[in-house]
């Protein structure tokens, strides 16, 4: 190998200072699928940090449609949507969403994060300002950066601070929140927010990454537990990498909005269709969320999350506002969070410390996910685990 040259001095005093404050960042390589029985360096882990809620990511009626898919339809999506990269298994997914969710449209996107680009960056605008949550999702932020419009966040969870910010501006635009708070683990006041958005004349956007699959009837997510339908909630995006056990994502909405970000929706239109076995696989999982069988898993995450409260209610340690399978326990400082997982790691758990940026300064916690694919026996060993370690921290 060839010296490398010596690289600029900002970048290595950056990287010092994240080190210096214990916020370094490295991937962790898994050698298996995402299940909760793990292995990493030849050791064993039972994890509890995966946004796998329903356990499909490996669940071999999705693995067979992936390869069933890739036999008739191959694996690349080869272009855009809009070039020759639509295949009949984009088609018959975006049917099947629209059909399920009750929307007139449904649009895939290669990720979550592009779905949020695209869709802000084409409604907002200059003059089309936007109003979000002050714990959104990290792409919703940079899509209204995109989109150059000018950007209010609200306190958290707070729709009088939301209207403030709506009442405050002089021309209206689009409002934003997340479903489920990814880090929280709490429900955006939906019903509330689409109020006052229809109140105002703002147009309002639900990403539901969390929800979807796990929560409301059929799975169908926030948008069911909050009673909204397209009427309400013109704009709601969804993500598969999360329940859906594969990865991309969708807007659902009606066929103006549709119209319009087809046209405009700059991360829709310049990127490669995501791989038509992934469509495939995707049909098979929302298939699995609507039959009996996703039932079953959401009532087995439902009782998991019922357990894991009541055995950390004694514990020394706050548990956040959550009903979802997103548990975080707020530790505070990054280093003793670091050192928490560390010790849970010693005890065959494995769950990631979240730290600033992702999380305010002095709210690193560690996020724990629980998901219809653990045992009892695992979570008996997470709360096992947690009550020695936190009563020796705290
Ligand atoms: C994970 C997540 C995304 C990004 O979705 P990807 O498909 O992973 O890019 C967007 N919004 C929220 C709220 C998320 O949690």
């Amino acid at each position: 190998m060839k010296p490398v040259p010596k690289s600029p001095n900002w970048m290595l005093s950056a990287l010092e200072e994240r080190k210096q404050q214990d916020l370094m960042r490295q991937t962790v390589t898994l050698d298996s699928p995402q299940i909760p029985h793990t292995n990493i360096n030849a050791q064993g882990y039972t994890a509890f940090c995966s946004n796998d809620y329903l356990g499909l990511a490996n669940h071999p009626k999705l693995i067979k449609a992936m390869h069933d898919t890739a036999q008739q339809y191959g694996v690349g999506g080869g272009s855009s949507h809009l070039v020759c990269g639509h295949l009949s298994p984009h088609q018959q997914l975006e049917e099947a969403l629209a059909d399920w969710l009750g929307y007139e449209r449904v649009m895939l996107f290669s990720t979550g994060y592009m779905a949020n680009l695209g869709v802000i960056s084409a409604l907002a605008g200059k003059h089309r300002p936007v109003v979000q949550d002050k714990l959104n999702h990290a792409s919703l932020i940079d899509g209204a950066l995109l989109a150059q419009a000018p950007l209010r966040r609200y306190l958290h969870g707070n729709v009088q601070s939301a209207e403030k910010l709506l009442v405050r501006s002089t021309i209206p635009g689009l409002l934003i929140t997340d479903g489920v708070f990814s880090m929280d683990g709490d429900v955006a006041p939906l019903a509330e927010l689409s109020k006052l958005a229809i109140e105002h004349d703002w147009m309002f956007m639900v990403d539901d990454a969390h929800g979807l699959g796990c929560l409301g009837e059929e799975g169908k997510g926030c948008l069911s537990l909050a009673g909204l339908d397209a009427a309400t909630l013109p704009i709601l995006v969804g993500t598969f990498g999360k329940a859906f056990g594969t990865a991309g994502a969708f807007v659902a909405t009606s066929h103006d909005y549709a119209d319009y970000l087809t046209q405009f929706a700059r991360p829709y239109i310049y990127t490669t269709a995501m791989s038509p076995a992934m469509a495939g696989a995707t049909l098979a999982s929302l298939r699995m969320i609507q039959s009996a069988e996703g039932q079953e898993r959401r009532e087995r995450l439902a009782q998991h999350i019922v357990y894991f409260r009541q055995r950390i209610q004694s514990l020394p340690v706050t548990l956040m506002e959550s009903d979802t399978a997103i548990q975080p326990i707020i530790v505070g400082d990054s280093k003793a969070a670091l050192r928490i997982s560390e010790q849970l790691k010693l005890l065959g758990v494995w769950c990631t410390a979240i730290r600033p940026p992702t999380v305010p300064i002095g709210s690193s916690r560690l996020r724990i996910t629980l998901s219809a694919s653990h045992s009892k026996a695992d979570l008996v060993l997470l709360c096992d685990s947690l009550e020695h370690v936190l009563t020796a921290n705290f």
